[in-house]
């Protein structure tokens, strides 16, 4: 097993990565820009490295900087947690070249799934359903023409590169169709450099349901089931559960050895998540995401196993701690996304946390790097924790969801607290009945 580990993030994230390895006996290095400095994750390191300026390609997407900081800390294996270099093919390749361990999957995975096309490719190939849609990119507007027409409309152009809800158009008729196609492309090549874009079947009442994955280096393969992220922004999500109100153990147990027999044949390595569309009780994949996710702790509750200490066992070559039949769902999760945001205009809200109080008791956990007098900066994104609930079942999980909302203070900056407060005691959030179109007309939003 490794003995000290660069984690290669900020934020709660960072925080996350740390607790598993101080359960483990394993020592820490946090990086951090100078606008970091006192930031928790850098408090709670064993052992911390300045890698750069404010701005993350100067500090946090600093290669060279990081790989410096690992090799003069000794440390034995990089944790990249989300966003940032976690999906970086590049990365993964320059660390393993380095002599140092990358806690993730193999290159050429992430390299596959980090494009769109070739991800809906290898996964069709894998045997998993697939929204229907083009074959492959749409390169002219003629094909987009025929394309679809053959799929039919409504339809949605995305960004082969995509990520973040950036670069997704819809066409709801022919008219709409041009503008649709030239604007993705357009903000693809802005948001990724790369304008090239394809074109799916535009569901109208789907659900986002996605199946978490765990494989290890000897061929075991397991699911941990699902987590229900239909209550999103723009793309975006803002509310995430487990298990789906909608799967049942049936639905659950069928789609799981689809899911786990595909990444077998395709010789996966480490945790992963295969997002689908699920409407009228049939599952289409629309992407995978070769990293931990934001999501994680909702099927962390469910299923007791801690997936950043099972990515560290698995990169350190042992084997999955538990097999398919030792996973057993018990009760419901739920997470709250708190963003430093303003909850109706949803603008960043950076500036100092002037008072923090963390909501406790039974079921309840904070994932946060806040405190009091803790100042948000301007240049990452806008999390600044995750509030997770953990009950029974799931009327009892709201309840405590609206006992420990109200018990959170954040106070000096803006947070989407208020709209968790509301979803929390809306009626169509305590029948589980939306889709992912619903939040924003709940909150009155223009397509
Ligand atoms: P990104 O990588 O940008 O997050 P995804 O492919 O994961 O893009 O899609 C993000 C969200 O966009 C989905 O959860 C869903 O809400 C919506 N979406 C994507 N594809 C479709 C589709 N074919 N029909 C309807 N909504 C879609």
């Amino acid at each position: 097993m490794f003995e000290k580990i660069l984690i290669a993030n900020r934020g709660e994230i960072a925080l996350r990565v740390h607790r598993a390895c101080k359960e483990m006996g394993i020592h820490t290095v946090a990086i951090h820009s100078e606008a970091d400095r006192n930031a928790m994750h850098v408090r709670l390191a064993d052992e911390s490295v300045c890698v750069g300026p404010a701005p993350s390609p100067k500090s946090y997407l600093n290669i060279p900087a990081i790989i410096t900081a690992a090799k003069i800390t000794g440390a034995q294996a990089i944790h990249p947690g989300y966003g940032f270099l976690s999906e970086n093919a590049k990365f993964a390749e320059i660390v393993e070249k380095s002599g140092i361990t990358f806690i993730g999957p193999r290159p050429e995975h992430i390299r596959m799934m980090g494009d769109k096309i070739t991800a809906k490719d290898a996964i069709q190939t894998a045997g998993i359903p697939v929204v229907p849609g083009s074959d492959g990119e749409v390169a002219t507007f003629e094909q987009a023409k025929a394309d679809a027409k053959r799929i039919g409309y409504p339809v949605l152009m995305k960004a082969t590169a995509g990520g973040g809800g950036r670069g997704m158009k819809v066409a709801h008729s022919p008219e709409e169709l041009e503008l649709a196609f030239m604007s993705a492309r357009t903000e693809a090549k802005t948001a990724f450099g790369n304008e090239a874009v394809y074109m799916e079947k535009y569901l109208q009442k789907p659900r986002h349901i996605e199946i978490q994955v765990v494989a290890d280096s000897h061929g075991n393969v397991i699911h941990l089931g699902e987590r229900d992220c239909s209550l999103q922004r723009r793309h975006q999500k803002v509310f995430e559960e487990a298990p789906s109100p909608v799967i049942d153990d049936a639905a659950r147990a069928a789609i799981g050895k689809t899911v786990t027999a595909a990444i077998k044949k395709l010789g996966y390595l480490g945790v992963g998540t295969i997002e689908f569309l699920y409407e009228n009780g049939e599952f289409y994949f629309i992407e995978m995401n070769t990293r931990l996710q934001v999501e994680h702790p909702v099927t962390e509750m469910i299923t007791g196993v801690d997936l950043v200490q099972e990515q560290i066992r698995i990169a350190a070559g042992e084997k999955l701690s538990l097999t398919q039949k030792d996973v057993q769902f018990k009760g419901h999760a739920i997470e709250c996304r708190i963003n430093a945001e303003n909850p109706e205009t949803f603008t960043p809200s950076p500036g100092l946390i002037q008072e923090f109080h963390a909501p406790g008791g039974l079921g309840v956990r904070l994932d946060s790097a806040a405190y009091s007098g803790y100042r948000v900066p301007p240049h990452y994104d806008s999390l600044i924790g995750k509030l997770i609930v953990y009950a029974p079942t799931r009327a009892e999980a709201l309840a405590r969801l609206r006992r420990a909302l109200d018990e959170t203070v954040v106070a000096g900056v803006d947070t989407t607290l208020p709209l968790h407060r509301r979803l929390a005691s809306n009626a169509d959030v305590a029948k589980g009945d939306y889709d992912i179109h619903w939040l924003e007309k709940f909150l009155g939003m223009k397509k």
